[in-house]
């Protein structure tokens, strides 16, 4: 069996892999088996981004997201009955813990009972074989791969493979996953899972998706990075009725979702993660009244908070527009402070659909010249110290200075900037020692004027900013004199 460790240690991010590091010395402290599973697993072999951790434990995840709770981890919503816990893990990194489990229909499309169960049976219970594999994070066969049901070769082939022949009975909200999966990954569905698929369809059960189960899937459509692609499969095959009547008669609002999509490429270009969920569950709605939206999201589960939040984020948003081209924030630095702050889903509506031009046009200076500038500040922080500035709060404060110069336009070249550092901090230029006969006059010159990076303070200038007067230091007099003789 390979070992996956490495892999998965390259693939995550910092905060992820403290987490996962976490939920293993929980789950070893508890005594309970861990495993990586789901979409983690699935994502990772792929080569998808991870876009949150799925762990599986045999035993109860409620004590893990107790104890997770104490360090910051926020749990988002915690189902007892299935012993499963969404959680946000402290460093802002989404995932989930679940009890292993089996499902036991007494017949097919009956409710299942449940039977915490090895993480084998919990494999095997899953929806599709791609789905269906894990990754263990136990000491002793830490990275060994679990893959019962062959899930590796399926993504070989690009396909997506049901596992059982009752899959879509037992539980029709699948109709809708194997179709998303497939239009994600660019995967077809197996021949098989295909007639079993059809089979359903032609038996309507689509119309018997429960709307909480159409409401899951709603949700992950949101977080998807190509909302089209899947709403589009899903409207070939007249399964968006299945999820809601009016957002079939109505029609997604593909312009809107496409054009944030878009803005997702330019934030990520800008090196911002951005969660989109909020703003795209908007865009899919967008042709729906206001009143619509609500009845829609009411009826498919959503809890009041989460409804609210959609509702209210236009709004919102708008609000944070006009401030961000009011009066106080006319200074960049004001207008950067600002956006530093704002969600970065609310950045993204803005900028895909405000008709407030002055707030979009801020939002791209951000994006495009000062959150480079700001990422370019400890290059600065070097400058300043290579002219003889000690570290201290003056030091800090010029620096601040010196980047809400850059802001407006000013030291865009080494030696701007060295100006400006030494008329802030008050540290004159060494002056040029004097010529001696027969030296090459080149050499002397490029001798007293060194950029400002390469250049090393001389020692008696080193002294903190507050000691030195606008005057000239007495040592740069004293130099001045000597030439002067
Ligand atoms: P995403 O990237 O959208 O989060 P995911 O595979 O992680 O994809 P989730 O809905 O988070 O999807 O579910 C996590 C895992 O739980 C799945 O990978 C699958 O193994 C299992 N699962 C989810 N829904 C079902 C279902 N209806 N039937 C069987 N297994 C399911
Ligand atoms: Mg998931």
């Amino acid at each position: 069996m390979p070992d996956y460790m490495f892999l998965l240690e390259s693939r995550l991010l910092p905060e992820q892999r403290a987490a996962m590091l976490r939920v293993q010395e929980l789950s070893a402290a508890l005594g309970y088996n861990v495993y990586l599973t789901g979409g983690t697993v699935r994502d990772l072999i792929t080569g998808a981004t991870l876009r949150d951790l799925d762990f599986t434990v045999e035993g109860n995840p409620s004590k893990i997201a107790r104890e997770l709770e104490k360090g910051g981890a926020k749990v988002i919503a915690e189902d007892e009955r299935l012993r499963h816990v969404e959680i946000l893990f402290a460093g802002d990194c989404e995932g989930s813990i679940a009890a292993a489990r089996d499902d036991h229909y007494v017949r097919p499309g009956t409710r299942p009972e449940i039977r915490w169960s090895t993480i084998m049976e919990d494999l095997r219970r899953r929806d599709f074989s791609l789905n269906a594999i894990a990754i263990s994070l136990n000491p002793a066969s830490r990275g060994l791969l679990l893959d019962p049901t062959n899930g590796l070769s399926d993504i070989e082939r690009a396909e997506v493979r049901a596992l059982i022949i009752h899959s879509f009975t037992n539980q029709p909200v699948r109709l809708l996953r194997v179709l998303r999966f497939a239009a994600r990954m660019g995967f077809k569905l197996e021949q098989r899972t295909q007639e079993w698929f059809d089979l359903a369809i032609e038996r309507d059960l689509q119309h018997t998706i429960a709307p909480e189960d159409a409401g899951a899937e709603l949700r992950s459509l949101a977080r998807e990075e190509n909302p089209t692609a899947i709403l589009k499969s899903w409207e070939e095959q007249d399964l968006l009725e299945a999820v809601h009547p009016m957002l079939a008669k109505k029609h997604p609002d593909y312009d809107s979702i496409n054009r944030l999509s878009k803005v997702r490429d330019d934030l990520f270009m800008a090196g911002l993660r951005p969660r989109l969920a909020t703003p795209m569950m908007l865009a899919i709605l967008g042709r729906l009244k206001d009143r619509e939206q609500g009845s829609l999201l009411g009826k498919l589960g959503f809890r009041s908070a989460e409804v609210e939040r959609v509702l209210e984020f236009e709004e919102e948003a708008h609000g944070a527009a006009k401030e961000l081209t009011g009066k106080k924030l006319a200074a960049p630095i004001d207008a950067y402070r600002f956006l530093e702050k704002m969600p970065v889903d609310t950045m993204a509506h803005l900028f895909a659909f405000s008709s407030n031009s002055g707030a979009v046009s801020k939002i791209r200076a951000y994006l495009n010249k000062w959150r480079p500038l700001r990422l370019g500040i400890p290059s600065v922080a070097n400058e300043l110290t290579a002219i003889g500035m000690p570290a201290g709060p003056k030091f800090d404060a010029i620096v601040n200075q010196v980047f809400a110069m850059q802001l407006t336009g000013k030291g865009k070249t080494p030696e701007e900037r060295e100006k400006i550092l030494r008329k802030l901090s008050g540290i004159k230029e060494q002056p040029k020692p004097k010529e001696t006969k027969g030296k090459d006059k080149k050499g002397a010159k490029t001798a007293v004027k060194p950029s400002a990076t390469a250049q090393k303070p001389a020692a008696h200038f080193v002294k903190p900013a507050a000691e030195h007067k606008p005057a000239k230091p007495a040592a740069a007099k004293k130099l001045e004199k000597r030439k002067k003789k």
